[in-house]
């Protein structure tokens, strides 16, 4: 998505620890026109697919999937990350290591949110090592929902979370490719290569 990539050309800040900051206009201030152009692309790869639901992950993920669920036409779920697992047993469960904190995070839905007859998106901002993606599809297949895809707004595609989840049959969408990223010579997109 070239307007997308011109954004985090200009905007986004390569940091340490493969870590690219995008806090002016993705997760922290918000460009919601940018936001907008992003729910629709998302809408048109998965145009001719049925969508009842789009499930997220706190916080980042949360805006992006608001904005493109008024485009599906659909409810959004976000899974919260507890610290201590909820045994209630009106809950899902996974497992997540967070990337940015390194910390584990049990994440966590409430049953009655997902079920079988759901045919699921899920959304988030970057994918990484796919720790959070993978997470998420877990849910999915804890409530026997059925898991559409999963679309990503930017994938460090130099880390390896995009081929682990391809390999597995998920059809993956996204809006741009870093191939590689550097402080001093910049960021070159997969399409560019
Ligand atoms: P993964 O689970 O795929 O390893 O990492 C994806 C999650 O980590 C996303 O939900 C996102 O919040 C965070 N993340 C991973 N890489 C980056 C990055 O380069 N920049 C930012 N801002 N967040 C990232």
């Amino acid at each position: 998505m070239k307007l997308l990539m011109d954004r985090i050309r200009t905007s986004g800040q390569v940091e340490k620890g493969n870590i690219l900051k995008v806090d002016s206009f993705l997760n922290h201030q918000i460009d919601v026109a940018l936001l907008e152009e992003i729910g629709k692309e998302l809408k048109r790869q998965f145009s001719d697919r049925e969508i009842t639901k789009i499930l997220t992950i706190e916080s980042s993920g949360i805006a992006i999937a608001c904005i493109a669920a008024r485009y599906f036409h659909c409810p959004v779920v976000f899974a919260k990350k507890s610290k201590s697992l909820n045994i209630a047993g009106d809950v899902y469960t996974a497992r997540v290591e967070s990337f940015t904190h390194k910390t584990t995070n049990d994440i966590v839905v409430s049953r009655k949110f997902l079920l079988p007859e759901d045919k699921i998106l899920i959304i988030d901002d970057f994918l990484a090592n796919g720790k959070a993606i993978l997470g998420l599809s877990d849910l999915v297949r804890q409530a026997g929902a059925t898991l559409v895809g999963a679309g990503v707004v930017i994938e460090k595609g130099f880390q390896d979370g995009g081929k682990r989840i391809r390999e597995l049959g998920i059809d993956l969408h996204s809006l741009a490719i870093v191939e590689s990223m550097d402080p001093d010579t910049g960021i070159v997109f997969r399409s560019e290569n």
